[in-house]
């Protein structure tokens, strides 16, 4: 990433807390299996496994965050604001932040830069038709490239959600602009858990939701001392499932218990990052 202009992080974007956490969704629901290949659409069971994010997993979800008074971040792609947009519209209903995940969610790496400008405004349009303005983007797969990061600032995104080489958050310079990184981390998400579809390109593993929320707590407990920014990912069609929401509740519970950790919208949390900038830091 050297080649990335970025700066370090702002002082001051924890406020009190010791860690600042992030909990973030990828409404996937079918977008990545049809990515994967047109002939998914046939495949019913396929299809309904994606579809148990939407009809299931949004609900569900939703209801946990009202119980907890968390507010989230949804990075939503195109094909899914197009296919599902009554859960979309109930998450900006809640309160809840939505962002945008590509429109196919195909990976960018493998696309032209035309392709990848394309892929973006496509996605820009659909969530534009449900009313939104997307502040924030992640890239598929967390496979941002140098021609989406740079297509971004003009679109009105402030800040990006797909890379790793901080557990802080930082500014990257884009021309004459700069954009907020918030990064991520496979140990945080819940995909390298859980996923099991029929194309072990994809993911084929169930691991045990207790073992997982150990992992995330363990997580957040050592980003305590390094003062780190702590984004859980979870896809509403794996964690969804029963077992798996009781793995996201012990985590919002931990991080409670802790009384020095600080929750907050992606959105919010970039516009304290850039603003320190905007300020001279
Ligand atoms: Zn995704």
């Amino acid at each position: 990433m050297s080649e990335l202009r970025s700066r370090p992080p702002a002082d001051g974007w924890r406020g009190d807390a010791r860690a600042v956490v992030l909990i973030t969704f990828d409404f996937d629901a079918e977008a990545p299996i049809l990515a994967e290949g047109e002939h998914y659409a046939e495949d019913l069971s396929t299809m309904s496994h994606q579809a148990y994010g939407p009809k299931i997993g949004v609900p569900r979800i939703l209801d946990l965050l009202a119980r907890h008074e968390v507010e989230a971040t949804f990075f939503v792609p195109g094909v899914t604001a197009e296919r599902w947009p009554g859960p979309v519209e109930k998450i900006l209903e809640a309160g809840h932040e939505v962002a945008l995940h590509g429109h196919s969610h195909r990976r960018l790496p493998r696309l032209s830069q035309d392709e990848q400008v394309a892929d973006l405004e496509l996605g820009l349009g659909a969530l534009a038709r449900l009313g939104v303005s997307p502040k924030g983007y992640r890239a598929p797969y967390w496979q941002l490239t140098q021609t989406t990061l740079d297509a971004l600032p003009q679109h009105g995104i402030r800040y990006d959600s797909s890379l790793m080489d901080d557990d802080r958050p930082y500014r990257i310079a884009i021309s004459e602009r700069e954009i907020a990184e918030l990064p991520v981390h496979w140990s945080l998400d819940d995909w390298e858990q859980y996923a099991f579809l029929p194309d072990p390109d994809i993911g084929q593993r169930i691991e045990n939701p207790r073992d997982v929320a150990e992992i995330w707590k363990g997580e957040l407990d050592a980003m305590r001392q390094t003062g780190s920014l702590c984004v859980l990912t979870c896809h509403p069609f794996l964690s969804g499932r029963p077992s798996r929401m009781r793995a996201i509740e012990d985590f919002v519970n931990f991080a409670k218990e802790c009384g020095d950790v600080r929750f907050s919208r992606a959105d919010r949390l970039s516009e304290i990052v850039l603003q320190d900038m905007e300020e001279g830091d």
